[in-house]
């Protein structure tokens, strides 16, 4: 567990433009930074940071927070991850709590299989490097291949000996007992119970997951006898095939940044291309993509580029991961390398600005790739073109954006010598046969409970006394003697009605602010942003950006009021505080009006019910002077 100190140390450092630039373009505008959302597609930035409050706002799609929230959302890690991320940036030293006994006990599994393969990539590469058989055999094998030591080193290539049980032995001298080496698939059984080192006289390739754990190893064997050439882990708890992509750790700023993703088939592929400074790029380990692993890239962009061998495989690969990638609202494109090349070959023979015009130049729509790969020209057999068409057609009408079909269709109607409405209908067509399918899964959205209007209205009206709260509680208004803080008038109101939210997040916010001010005498902004609960750090968040103008709302923060504004202020809050109370005093009208449609009425009820109506009137007569 990080320790308090550290996690304050960990937010007094960080600069949150800092954080996010490494995955955003950011540009600057007055006090504050504007970029493209990396949470959404959009053309125009709409996407705000400033540096003064440190949060982040998208204006397009309503994501929003702190550096922590930001690294959490975009990189899908946990809390303590995010944190670690920060301190290592900013060289700050983590000190761990230490463990209770209970603690330690309840360390997972999974954890016990990740300290085994985080020993395994350390013990390969010591190999590699400090042995003579691991410098003769496996650093020559990737020097031959064309690898600097720079990148062995970034992608912890290493090596495990030939001797028996080499790795096995020292794994246990470390205390790692024999069954987790088998769970990691480190170590293999023969029929006879006697067990053996799985990557024996193998280049070690380690394999890791969206968070740079050690899943996994691919390994090529020295070994002339050996029955595979490459090996990979076995699935374990920790290792599925699906949900990884390999140099994906290493990728995800680059692919942000780019905004595209280039998949190729091997390992090498991504190695090399990197080595070339092609960062963005990952390999589904010579299969066509998953539905997972699709849905890892999309975290980070919506363009993927697939760079898979001209070969059958490669093809029907290739064809495959297109439709996944369609259904699952990606944009594809495609580009193939020279006859007898791929990107391990192609990116040593030439040059990094020409592999990289290369990928630019040659990468082509998804149809157009369909329509050369089917051979659809060269067809003169009337059943294979229909075939073929049909195939296409099936693949356009994957795309789940009815706008983006229609714009295919019509720029594809020539070249498939369809008409352009015969096109969207036959693609309509394939649609409907598979919308049964859809229809069954869909039937969940519409269980979740509709709020009633009334609910709605005393919901925002919550949010709105928070918002004024948050943004202007540290205003003192009126003069002299009279002169108050908004946060004192507010919480003088909630006391005195003995109020209370109806929705638990605006509660627990408003009791941390009172928490807050009781503790410093003033809302401390940043200890809300920088809240460890996670819901309220991203609602107070949105409770700041809500302002009219982010910017404006920012640059006032310290600013003296004018007469009008003080006046201004007090008719906001007090309309608010009205507002609020009208609601509450609706919900309950509304609430026993259902109880008396219900039937249950009594003498009692029906006076409750006049008391409110009355009181309802009151309050509205108010509103109507203050706000008139
Ligand atoms: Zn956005």
């Amino acid at each position: 567990m990080i320790s308090r100190e550290t996690i304050d140390r960990i937010f007094e450092a960080v600069r949150i433009e800092e954080i996010i630039k490494d995955f955003v373009d950011l540009k600057k505008a007055g006090v504050n930074y504007k970029g493209r959302c990396p949470f959404h597609e959009e053309k125009t930035p709409s996407f705000v940071v400033s540096p003064s409050k440190g949060i982040y706002k998208c204006f397009g799609c309503g994501k929003g927070g702190n550096s922590v929230s930001f690294l959490q959302d975009l990189q899908a890690i946990s809390y303590p991850e995010a944190l670690r991320y920060i301190a290592e940036k900013y060289s700050i030293e983590v000190e761990e709590e230490e463990l209770t006994d209970k603690q330690i006990r309840q360390k997972s599994n999974k954890d016990k299989l990740y300290d085994a393969t985080l020993f395994a990539e350390k013990y390969f590469q010591d190999i590699l490097w400090n042995t003579n058989e691991g410098k003769n055999i496996g650093l020559s094998y990737f020097q031959e291949r064309g690898y600097n030591e720079e990148i062995i080193k970034k992608f912890k290539l290493g090596y495990s000996p030939k001797g028996a049980n080499a790795f096995e032995k020292a794994a246990i001298k470390e205390g790692f007992n024999r069954k987790i080496l088998l769970e990691a698939s480190l170590i293999g059984e023969n029929s006879n119970g006697k067990s053996y080192d799985k990557f024996k006289e193998r280049s070690i390739f380690p394999i890791h997951s969206y968070t740079n754990k050690v899943v996994g190893f691919g390994g090529r064997s020295f070994n002339a006898n050996a029955k595979s050439k490459y090996l990979n882990s076995a699935e374990s708890l920790i290792y599925d095939k699906s949900k990884v992509l390999y140099g994906l750790n290493f990728a995800k700023q680059d692919i942000s940044k780019q905004n595209n993703c280039y998949v190729v088939e091997g390992y090498t592929d991504v190695i090399s291309m990197c080595q070339i400074g092609i960062n963005n790029i990952v390999s589904a380990s010579g299969t066509a993509l998953s539905k997972n692993q699709i849905l890892l890239i999309k975290r980070l962009t919506k363009n993927i580029t697939l760079l898979f061998d001209n070969d059958k495989a490669g093809i029907s690969a290739t064809i495959r991961s297109i439709d996944l990638c369609l259904q699952l609202d990606m944009n594809v494109k495609v580009c193939l390398f020279p006859p007898g090349e791929d990107p391990d070959s192609f990116s040593k023979k030439n040059t990094s600005e020409k592999t990289l015009s290369y990928l630019k130049n040659k990468s082509i729509n998804f149809v157009d790739y369909l329509i050369s790969s089917y051979k659809l020209e060269e067809e003169s057999d009337p059943a294979e073109i229909i075939e073929i068409k049909k195939n296409i057609i099936s693949s356009i009408s994957k795309i789940s954006d009815s706008f983006s079909r229609q714009e295919y269709c019509k720029i594809y109607s020539q070249k498939l010598e369809v008409s352009e409405h015969v096109l969207l209908k036959e693609v309509n067509a394939f649609r409907n046969q598979v919308s049964f399918y859809k229809k069954t899964v869909g039937k969940e959205k519409n269980i979740s409970p509709t709020i009633s209007s009334k609910t709605q209205k005393l919901h925002q009206q919550e949010q709105e006394i928070l918002r004024i709260l948050i943004n202007y509680g540290n205003k003192s208004i009126g003069l002299g003697d009279n002169k108050e803080y908004v946060a004192s008038i507010i919480a003088r109101e909630f006391q005195v009605d003995e109020i209370k939210f109806s929705k638990e997040l605006h509660q627990k916010t408003y009791d941390e602010i009172i928490k807050i001010i009781k503790n410093t005498g003033v809302i401390d902004v940043q200890k809300l942003i920088n809240n460890t609960n996670s819901n309220i750090s991203k609602f107070c968040v949105d409770l700041i950006a809500q302002a009219h103008d982010i910017s404006n709302n920012w640059k006032e923060r310290h600013n003296i009021m004018t007469g009008r504004e003080d006046e201004k202020m007090r008719k906001t809050t007090e309309k608010a505080i009205l507002s609020l109370k009208k609601e509450i005093v609706d919900a309950k009208i509304s609430q026993i009006q259902t109880q008396i449609k219900e039937g249950s009425i009594s003498d009692e009820t029906v006076k409750i019910l006049n008391d409110l109506i009355k009181v309802k009137t009151k309050i509205a007569k108010v509103l109507g002077r203050n706000i008139g």
